[in-house]
């Protein structure tokens, strides 16, 4: 689970409208390092895109694409997408209370 302290603006909410509809299209970010990620350009150009998380649950991400490096009003769908990726990859399921029965009984006293 990630709790989020960043308040989710109109801004997140249109750069996350971008992300699914590039989604749709096939363009999904890659994580290609811890907190890195990579996602091609919606001008299928063949140009990439680099996505640096800082701090996720602030939904703090840097990209170096045009948008992303002057700081223009909004936000770049990468980052949207990119901050998306690692909510998911962070957020495994809780285990089942059976399955962590399972996991704890090894450390049980024999
Ligand atoms: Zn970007």
């Amino acid at each position: 689970m990630v709790k989020l302290t960043a308040p989710v603006t109109p801004a997140w909410v249109s750069a996350n409208d971008r992300a699914y509809q590039n989604r749709q299209a096939g363009r999904v970010v890659t994580l290609v390092a811890p907190g890195v990620y990579q996602c091609p350009s919606s001008k299928a150009d063949g140009t990439v895109y680099t996505q640096r998380i800082l701090n996720v649950g602030q939904l703090q991400a840097t990209c170096d694409c045009p948008h992303g490096q002057h700081g223009a009003a909004g936000h770049c769908w990468h980052s949207a997408a990119a901050l998306a990726a690692e909510v998911c990859r962070v957020s495994r399921p809780r285990p089942s209370a059976e399955e962590a029965a399972r996991k704890m009984a090894r450390f049980a006293r024999r």
